[in-house]
């Protein structure tokens, strides 16, 4: 299955050039997968679609940022695709197991990746330290837990005006609606984008925050 194909259903574009360092992205990943189970998702179709295309449905979003921090970020999901499609845009990706960062930091090295850095360990020890608080323009986080507790795990490191993409599956829906109140009180304003997969079908719910 062809990339380009993939992701112009979706009507989103990439430059070109990108185009072979994303596939030699999702080479090394399943790759690396035989010995080192990094992902669940080992089909190579499958990784396009579920990792490389989902990924870059941030594209409009990444487009706008300068500085994005992915948190838990696993083998580099959503971070590694769009620090390719997005050259320009500096990247912060953290993880908390140390062989998946191992795989990131090896994809920077062969792809020449400048100005992303790959994190091992825990969210919450990175808001002591300098340098990182309300240091982003953009902050995501893929499947890493509910709504009600990324919260507090992605605030303090959105500047001013700064943005918050959590990506979700359908529960993205109802999560969301749980917890469209409290955003308000909170001063956030909120939008919550559906999409399917182009292959799968699969459901995902991108939600929006800012304040
Ligand atoms: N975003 C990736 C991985 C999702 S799995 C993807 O969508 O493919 C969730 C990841 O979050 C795991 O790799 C886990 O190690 C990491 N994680 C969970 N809690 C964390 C924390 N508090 N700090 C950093 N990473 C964490």
């Amino acid at each position: 299955m062809v990339l380009l194909e993939l992701l112009s259903g979706l009507g989103l574009k990439v430059n070109p050039e990108a185009i072979p360092l994303l596939e030699r992205l999702v080479n090394e990943l399943l790759r690396w997968n035989r010995s080192r189970n990094l992902t669940a998702i080992t089909d190579h179709d499958e990784v396009l679609e579920k990792h490389l295309v989902d990924s870059l449905t941030l594209l409009p979003f990444a487009r706008q940022a300068r500085r994005l921090l992915d948190i838990g970020s696993g083998a580099g999901f959503p971070a590694l695709p769009l620090k390719i499609a997005c050259p320009e845009l500096a990247v912060v990706s953290v993880d908390a197991v140390g062989k998946k960062i191992d795989f990131q930091r090896h994809i920077v090295r062969i792809l020449e990746l400048q100005g992303f850095t790959a994190l091992h360990g825990r969210i919450e020890q990175l808001q002591e330290q300098p340098g990182y608080r309300a240091g982003f323009d953009l902050v995501t986080a893929r499947a890493l837990c509910g709504l009600a507790d990324l919260l507090p795990l992605a605030e303090p490191f959105l500047a001013s005006g700064g943005r918050l993409v959590a990506m979700k599956g359908p529960e993205g829906r109802q999560e969301f609606t749980a917890l469209r109140e409290r955003l308000q009180e909170e001063g956030w304003s909120a939008s919550l984008h559906s999409l399917k997969l182009p292959l799968s079908g699969a459901e995902r719910c991108l939600v929006e925050l800012c304040r």
